[in-house]
């Protein structure tokens, strides 16, 4: 096995915290969770007080002062616990830097250091009714009114909503432009105008809470706008990579944790005298699931490692979510099967691995999304 090189001392520290942090606050109550639809906010305020919660933002704002790799480190756990209740990660490594990369000063000292300990949610409001793969043809407006926008549309699949304090909102500022007329504000959710639509139902990930919300005539003043005017949907591309290496990320973590699983399972289960670990057939496939996971592993390491300095590419990203995900994808449907009926099963790990996993092609940038910025740019067209 090639060994991990990522990793120093103190994030193999960090990482014995987490896994017990998981063990004792996550996983007992994830089936609840799961059936609520929700993770309370009880939940948000331990993993903020053990230092799960915003691990890359620094120490001046509330965070750890860790850097990526402490955030890998929550997402690995997380997924090798097959928890995806918890979107500590959206919170803390997909809207946070966006905080702390466009935010102003008094917006950094204003949400940071609530967020790194739980006190506040935070969401991104990105997807509406109307499409989400195409962003630039986003129809929520904010319109300048004096001193302040008015923010009027609708959004949907939207992650944390349930309990958000405060959620990134992509608006179109600049009706007649498509990516040179987008902004993005901060939306308080006392903000008057501001409705929570419907708790989504899905396939996988229940405990995640995903819905609609809708803004009628949402008032917020200029400085609720985050970033410059009419550059949101530059730092949305710019924060999309560490979004989709996110993915990337869990994508692997769950890949090697339903390995286990099914390593665990095939060799106690029996049939026909023997384990169906005995099986030569068995063998052969968990022998293709751990070369295609390794080879996966070697490349997102590498991607983690190109991001901590500031090296990992748009292209890279996207080769890393569309390549891990896919991955995934075939790994939890070949070691299901391993598991026969129980496989099934809900209240089998990987039953839920395998509902959970299928969001992972199509949220943050659909497979084919990927495909449209991979191809692009190798062929010059970008
Ligand atoms: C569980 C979950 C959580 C989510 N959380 C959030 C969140 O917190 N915030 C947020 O803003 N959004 C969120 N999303 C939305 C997610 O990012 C979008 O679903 C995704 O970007 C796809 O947009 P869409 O669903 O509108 O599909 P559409 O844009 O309608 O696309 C449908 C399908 O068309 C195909 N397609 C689209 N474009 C192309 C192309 N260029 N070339 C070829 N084929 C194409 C793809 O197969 C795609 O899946 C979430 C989604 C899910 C499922």
């Amino acid at each position: 096995m090639i060994p991990r090189e990522l990793f120093g001392e103190e994030h193999e520290i960090f990482r014995h915290t987490v896994r017990r942090f998981v063990e004792q606050e996550v996983s007992p109550h994830h089936a609840a969770w799961e059936d609520s639809g929700v993770v309370p906010r009880s939940a948000w305020l331990k993993a903020g007080e053990a230092g799960l919660l915003c691990c890359a933002i620094p120490a001046e704002y509330g965070g750890m002062g860790g850097d990526f790799l402490h955030s890998t480190v929550v997402i690995e756990e997380l997924a090798r616990a097959g928890a995806t209740g918890p979107a500590f990660s959206l919170h803390s490594d997909i809207v946070a830097p966006y905080i702390f990369h466009y935010g102003t000063e008094a917006q950094k000292r204003k949400w940071l250091p609530p967020m790194a300990t739980g006190e506040a949610l935070a969401a991104i409001a990105m997807t509406e009714p109307s499409g989400g793969s195409d962003l630039q043809g986003i129809r929520t407006v904010a319109r300048r009114d004096g001193d302040d926008f008015v923010i009027s549309g609708q959004k949907v699949f939207i992650t944390n909503a349930q309990g958000a304090d405060v959620i990134v909102v992509a608006c179109k500022t600049d009706l007649a432009a498509r990516a040179k007329g987008i902004s993005l504000f901060l939306v308080e959710k006392d903000r008057p105008g501001l409705g929570l639509g419907r708790l989504l139902k899905k396939v996988g990930c229940k405990a995640m809470d995903t819905s609609e919300l809708f803004f009628d005539q949402v008032r917020v003043p200029m400085a609720n706008l985050l970033g410059e005017e009419n550059r949101g949907f530059y730092q949305l591309m710019s924060e999309l990579a560490q979004e989709r290496l996110i993915q990337a990320v869990r994508a692997t973590a769950t890949a090697e944790a339903a390995l286990q699983w099914t390593i665990d399972y095939v060799s106690q289960r029996e049939a026909f005298g023997r384990t169906i670990g005995d099986f030569q057939n068995t063998q052969f496939t968990l022998a293709e699931v751990h070369a295609e996971i390794a080879l996966c592993r070697a490349y997102v390491d590498r991607c983690v490692a190109l991001h901590l300095n500031q090296g990992l590419d748009a292209v890279d990203a996207a080769v890393a979510k569309m390549t891990c995900t896919e991955m995934q994808g075939r790994i939890l449907d070949r070691c299901l099967q391993l598991f026969g009926g129980w496989g099934y099963m809900w209240e089998l790990p990987i039953a839920r691995a395998f509902a959970d996993a299928r969001m992972a092609r199509i949220a943050g940038g659909s497979i084919e999304v990927m495909k449209h910025i991979i191809g692009r740019n190798i062929m010059g067209k970008a």
